[in-house]
């Protein structure tokens, strides 16, 4: 390591007071140097510098002394000094002190930061805030920069950036309810506090892939004395930065505080404008000492700043101010305007003067039956015939409060990184659908709050909210969306309005953002302007925004029963499961996902939340493709039967599939399961061969039944298991990675174990059936098999009599991108080749396809028939399947964003040693996880496909040791996908708990 010359001084200075260890290192800070070896941190005060600021600091750690666990105990000299003076290299006397080195990194660089580590720090603070209550010190009162009591100093600093983009922000932030925030604040009771909790100051660590914990609390230079909520709010502003979840972490951070010492509302008011007012604070400052020598350190924190001011610095308070309330265990604000509403929104007058209690209601839920068909993009004209069929134009239909929809399609609903994983997607307010032109009465008297006009495309329109005070202290707000503008240019603030009189009109959709005509009706507990409320909130924060927009059922005089959304609780759902369903079945991920909608690679769950699918390649085409489903209802209306019957759909669709299959494989049996076409494909090699030896692959999967379960070594070796019946005969995986394979010869070096299973039976005098094998293993680990592996294998076993199989059940139709079938990659032409998952989009289909002679063989006199195998509809799916595939030119697109994805795979491996080998061949890829000696780590792999999970991206994880990353995603993933999740995952890989396994 280079060292600097400062360093290295500084080491020799040092070790004349203290017994210096050898790793020494530089780290970072403000104004002071700072040094540490393998136990203790050095501190070399800047030359200037007061010595009643280290004395207060040293006093300070004296006084916590034994009585915090996370802070550090001061080293004194070899003397018994706490400070020693030594002089530079300039001559210039330099206070140096020594504390203890905690374990740990610094938070600004540890991730993720999770909802139990905020909580841990909000309860560290509050321990600490007990334990420095009653230390005294004279400096606790200087004056320093970063007192957050002097933000109106930095608000006069940052007039000086008029043309800064975030001009508008600061001037919010700086506004009047920072003043009454300051005011507020000084008359709470001080006491010494931190004043610097920033994430450069807090240190956690990861043990063994769980979560961080929190490890420690640094540097009291700032300490001060003020109010405790000052050292919360400063926390709070730094933990924001940097999440995904800023609102989660800092509700987590105040309940933590909030489980040791309780905060009363002037504080739980405070934590969102000082958390505010020290990020404008830490911005100004830092533009005023850009170029400043000490400018890196304080840059550093800037862009995520920015990021977060810019994202959320204009959030509802009301909003805010829910979560905090909640989170410190304080009843929600505004609890008298609730009250009255609960008990007089009966005498309010109907604000379309007509009843709406029998008006029938969409059901306009992620899957509910009158939503749109493109969650993505969604088509109107379809929400407006759908309204037609449940009321003619000039009766009311009611949309639900609180209801998760995808609906909202517009890029201002959406703000995660990728272009669908995070939006908004729970509607806070009820709709009545009449026709545009119909008046709008006032249900109660009112002022005009606000009245705007909202003209972006699916924005509101004509816009007012309405302010009632029916009692004193009783205030709040109804919010009227989709008016004509003129509605909204008529009427201005201030402007008295008479319970039942009528004030607006709803707007057509040249005016009203593009809907079909309705009103968005919404009552709120925030005084903001109509366009700062949300009319759609996040599924994650829905508690919080619910207690700010409660239901206004009562008010529309409907019945919330009938109004209010409910989905599916995951809850209610597992526990049903568990009661009624084998423990055997299991669910993927620690937190398990349920699923309600799919659409092309994305997938849904009950509140809208949107998944990247990198796993399932059973929607080949992608989920929920509008073809395949038009297909199969087609046929449903008609005809869905059975093999019995000449059935056009039938001869098309073998027709169809034989066509894309080399010669002579061109008779088809059509089944509705993989196991099942397994299980006849075995059948058929008997017949063909009489001989039932089968020599199949090691950690080979080829289905559930009893006897695709004892050719499965995946299963009969796995838990449960019980071995290998005398029948089977199992070779090792063609994995080049885990064997040492010739680089020339791998596929007959691996063929050659074939050739002497064969070798052994023929001493038994016994000869192969067949051999069936996955094309390219996929539970044995995403393997690509060497080229010519099944040539050679194909070449021995039917030497020896035998026949082989092709399971192209994960790899046939595309998947391989260059290779329409795994076998075209090997260089054969298998005598059986068994299809399915894929080949119905999930619609259950499968089908063995063989020659014709092995097919007369098995033609026996026994009648072949399986009642659902070839039946109508699962022709339709499989037919359509298709020539969705050629139109789409899906296969294509699978080589390209294969290659796209395995090369960013490469990159990222090369980056990060535990990605110890990455494979694949179009869609079917793996990476598998293991350390420098090939030592597998399931474990890694569990945490990645875990952390995926939370990002909201799937994959899965198989191979025989539990260390391969499984990505096999719908031939609909597109570019954009692909460069999210290789984005998603270089993220995961970064994160804390991986480092140890660089
Ligand atoms: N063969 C292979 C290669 C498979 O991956 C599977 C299913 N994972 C099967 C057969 C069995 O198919 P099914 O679950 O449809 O019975």
């Amino acid at each position: 390591m280079c060292m600097t010359d400062e360093a290295l001084f500084w080491r020799d200075a040092l070790s004349a007071h203290w017994p210096i260890g050898d790793a020494w290192q530089t780290l970072a800070g403000e104004f002071d140097l700072n040094f540490r070896d393998e136990h203790r941190v050095y501190k070399v005060m800047r030359a200037d510098c007061d010595d009643a600021l280290v004395g207060l600091q040293v006093d300070l750690l004296a006084h916590l002394a034994g009585s915090h666990a996370l802070i550090p105990k001061l080293v004194p000299t070899q003397t018994g000094a706490s400070i020693q003076r030594i002089n530079d290299a300039d001559g210039k006397a330099r206070l140096c002190w020594s504390i203890s080195a905690l374990h740990g990194e610094l938070l600004v660089h540890s991730s993720p930061v999770d909802i139990g580590l905020s909580r841990e720090i909000g309860a560290a603070i509050a321990r600490l805030h007990r334990a420095l209550d009653g230390f005294a010190h004279p400096m606790l009162q200087r004056k320093i920069k970063w007192d957050l009591r002097e933000v109106l100093s930095v608000r006069d600093a940052s007039r000086r950036y008029a043309t800064h983009p975030l001009r508008d922000t600061l001037d919010k932030i700086f506004s009047q309810q920072t003043k009454d925030a300051l005011s507020a604040l000084s008359s709470l009771s001080s006491q010494a506090i931190h004043n610097d909790l920033n994430d450069h100051n807090l240190l956690c660590r990861a043990d063994a892939l769980g979560p961080l914990q929190l490890t420690g609390i640094i540097d009291f230079g700032d300490a001060i004395e003020a109010p405790r909520i000052v050292d919360l709010a400063i926390a709070a502003a730094y933990l924001v930065l940097n999440t995904q979840r800023p609102f989660e972490q800092l509700f987590a951070l105040v309940a933590g505080y909030t489980s040791v010492i309780p905060l009363d509302d002037t504080e739980v008011g405070l934590v969102w404008p000082l958390l505010l007012t020290r990020l404008a604070q830490s911005a100004v400052n830092a533009w005023d000492s850009a170029g400043d020598a000490n400018d890196d350190y304080l840059q550093v924190s800037q862009a995520p700043i920015t990021d977060f001011l810019a994202t959320h610095g204009d959030t509802m308070p009301a909003f805010v101010e829910a979560g905090l309330r909640r989170s410190a265990g304080r009843p929600p604000a505004h609890q008298a305007a609730r009250e009255w509403v609960a008990a007089n929104a009966h005498t309010a007058f109907p604000i379309f003067n007509r009843s709406l209690a029998e008006a029938p209601v969409l059901d306009l839920w992620v899957a509910g039956d009158d939503t749109t068909d493109n969650p993505v993009t969604p088509d109107l004209d379809q929400l407006t015939k759908r309204l037609l069929d449940l009321a003619p134009e000039d009766q009311p239909v009611l949309g639900k409060y609180r209801e998760a929809r995808l609906v909202y399609g517009a890029p201002f609903y959406l703000s995660g990184d990728h272009g669908a994983t995070d939006r908004r997607t729970i509607h806070i307010a009820i709709d009545v659908f009449l026709p545009a032109g119909t008046t709008v009465y006032a249900p109660l008297d009112a002022v005009v709050h606000s009245a705007e006009v909202c003209d972006a495309e699916f924005d509101y329109g004509g816009l007012v909210v309405l302010k009632h005070t029916p009692a004193e202290d009783v205030t709040f707000y109804t919010l009227y969306g989709h008016l004509t503008h003129a509605s909204a240019a008529t009427l201005s603030e201030g402007q008295a309005i008479k319970r039942g009189e009528p004030f607006a009109q709803l707007g057509p959709w040249a005016q009203n953002g593009g809907w079909p005509p309705h009103v968005h009706f919404q009552l709120g507990m925030t005084d903001a302007p109509g366009s700062a409320w949300p009319g759609v909130v996040d599924p994650d924060l829905l508690d919080d925004w619910q207690t700010v927009f409660p239901d206004p059922a009562a008010l529309l005089g409907v019945a919330d029963s009938e109004t209010t959304g409910a989905e599916p609780e995951p809850g209610a759902t597992h526990d049903s499961r568990v009661q009624h369903s084998p423990p055997s079945l299991r669910l993927s991920y620690e937190q398990p996902l349920q699923i309600v909608r799919g659409w092309k690679s994305l997938l849904f769950d009950e509140r809208g939340r949107t998944y990247l699918d990198a796993y399932n390649n059973v929607p080949h085409v992608g989920h929920s493709h509008p073809r395949v489903r038009a297909a199969v209802e087609r046929q449903l209306r008609f005809i869905n039967t059975n093999t019995r019957y000449l059935q056009p759909i039938h001869a098309a669709y073998t027709e169809a599939l034989c066509a894309r299959l080399p010669a002579p494989l061109s008779v088809c049996f059509l089944l509705s399961s993989g196991s099942e076409a397994n299980e006849l494909a075995l059948r058929l090699a008997r017949a063909h061969t009489g001989s039932n030896e089968t020599i199949a692959l090691k950690a080979g999967y080829h289905g559930h039944t009893v006897t695709t379960i004892e050719i499965s070594d995946y299963k009969f070796s796995g838990p449960g298991g019980e071995g290998a019946p005398d029948w089977v005969h199992i070779v090792n995986n063609p994995d080049t990675y885990r064997f040492d394979a010739p680089d020339d010869n791998a596929g007959a070096f691996f063929a050659e174990e074939v050739a002497s299973v064969i070798a052994t039976l023929a001493q038994d005098s016994r000869h192969p059936g067949c051999f069936i094998a996955e094309t390219f293993p996929s539970v044995g680990g995403q393997v690509v098999p060497p080229r010519d592996y099944l040539h050679h294998v194909y070449r021995h076993v039917r030497a020896a009599g035998g026949i082989c199989i092709a399971d192209e059940v994960q790899t046939g139709l595309g998947r391989l991108g260059e290779y329409f079938w795994g076998f075209e990659h090997q260089n054969v032409t298998p005598d059986i080749v068994v299809l399915g998952k894929p080949i119905g989009n999930g619609y259950p289909l499968a089908a063995v396809i063989t020659t014709p002679e092995i097919a007369a063989s098995f033609d026996t006199g026994m009648e072949f028939f399986a009642t659902f195998g070839g039946a109508s509809a699962a022709c339709a799916a499989g037919l359509e399947v298709l020539s969705i595939i050629d139109d789409e030119q899906l296969a294509e697109r699978a080589a390209n964003v294969g290659h796209q994805l395995l090369h960013g795979l490469r990159s990222l491996a090369s980056a990060h040693p535990v990605l110890a080998d990455v494979r694949g061949e179009g869609l079917f890829i793996g990476v598998e996880c293991a350390d420098a000696d090939k030592r597998p780590l399931p474990e890694v792999t569990r945490y990645i496909v875990n952390r995926l999970r939370d990002r909201r991206v799937l994959i899965g994880s198989d191979g025989p040791h539990h260390n391969v990353l499984k990505i096999r995603p719908p031939l609909a993933f597109t570019a954009e996908d692909a460069a999210h999740f290789l984005y998603s995952l270089s993220t995961v890989l970064s994160e804390s708990a991986l480092q140890t396994y660089r």
